[in-house]
């Protein structure tokens, strides 16, 4: 079963995802902002995907993703990032910074379906 750490500091969004991803088969486990994700990831045990938000407290989406790739794990998660700005500049900014897709919110189980195929996961 795959792996997917949710992301984002809605519980709400949250709570669609992980219902979304579970119909898509993945084992899901859910972090509050960045720093939690971080903890998460250089934990015992990595995702196979992160679905990552943009705007979050603490730490947010691209502070994650410069974290990220500071690390020197075993196996990267691949990141999807999660935007509700339909901006090609930060589109851009997230892929640069090692984002390997993105998705807009809302998201429906079909987009988020293609996006996992798109990374390779589902
Ligand atoms: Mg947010």
């Amino acid at each position: 079963m795959k792996t997917c750490l949710v992301v984002d500091d809605s519980k709400v969004i949250r709570k669609v995802a992980r219902h979304i991803l579970e119909t898509l088969d993945f084992q899901v486990d859910e972090a509050g902002d960045g720093r939690e994700a971080l903890e998460r990831v250089t934990g015992a045990e990595q995702p196979d995907v992160i679905l990552l938000d943009w705007n979050m407290p603490v730490m947010s989406g691209m502070e994650f993703l410069r974290a990220l790739s500071t690390t020197d794990l075993p196996r990267r998660p691949k990141v999807v990032f999660c935007t509700t700005e339909n901006s090609i500049g930060h589109i851009r900014a997230a892929i640069s910074a090692g984002a390997d897709e993105y998705v807009m919110k809302p998201f429906d189980r079909e987009t988020l379906h293609s996006k996992m195929q798109i990374v390779g996961v589902a």
